[in-house]
């Protein structure tokens, strides 16, 4: 299933220099998600990080493919952690550095009970470790615990993974 999924990315990932902004070479997972059998892979992958979960959330924009995938495989419900300004308040925001700037994460602090829930954690891309720091920190602010989080591909050389916290993070790929 990993091969499978390792694969896939190492395959038809769409990898382009100086995007966004120069000196970042970007990894656009876009035609793995669109093949069948590399989005199903990926999927199942994830699905089996962690079983024991309450609710699946995937950081804007590409984890909500994931998050809504991995969740309907598990049979859970979905939340989308969004970036700051899209949902109405009151939101739980945090703030972060980016590869490529700073900016900021929300959740809803009202209609979704958090506190004492299990959460799987998803993104695309492991850079910096900036965004999945912060959202994580958004889920233990609401008294939700991060139980995994799991990223498509992880670029070490940005070690990102020496920011995260004590959670088990996964990636299918690193590079
Ligand atoms: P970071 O906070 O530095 O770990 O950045 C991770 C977030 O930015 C993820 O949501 C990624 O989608 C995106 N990202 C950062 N760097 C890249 C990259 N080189 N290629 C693709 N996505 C990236």
């Amino acid at each position: 299933r990993t091969d499978k999924a390792a694969d896939a990315v190492a395959r038809l990932t769409r990898w382009h220099d100086d995007f966004p902004t120069p000196g970042v070479r970007f990894a656009d997972l876009t035609p793995v998600f669109a093949d069948a059998e590399g989005f199903r892979a990926v999927i199942d992958c994830f699905a089996a990080v962690a079983t024991d979960v309450d609710l699946v959330a995937g950081v804007d924009a590409r984890g909500f493919l994931l998050g809504a995938g991995v969740a309907a495989t598990l049979g859970t419900g979905v939340l989308a952690i969004r970036k700051g300004g899209k949902l109405p308040p009151p939101v739980v925001s945090r703030e972060y550095q980016l590869e490529y700037g700073s900016a900021a994460l929300e959740i809803p602090a009202d209609g979704v009970e958090l506190a004492g829930k299990r959460i799987l954690l998803l993104d695309d891309v492991l850079a910096t470790g900036g965004t999945l720091a912060a959202a994580a920190g958004l889920f233990t602010e609401v008294g939700a615990e991060v139980v995994a989080a799991a990223v498509v591909l992880e670029l070490e050389f940005l070690k990102g993974r020496e920011h995260q916290g004590d959670y088990p993070l996964t990636s299918i790929v690193k590079l």
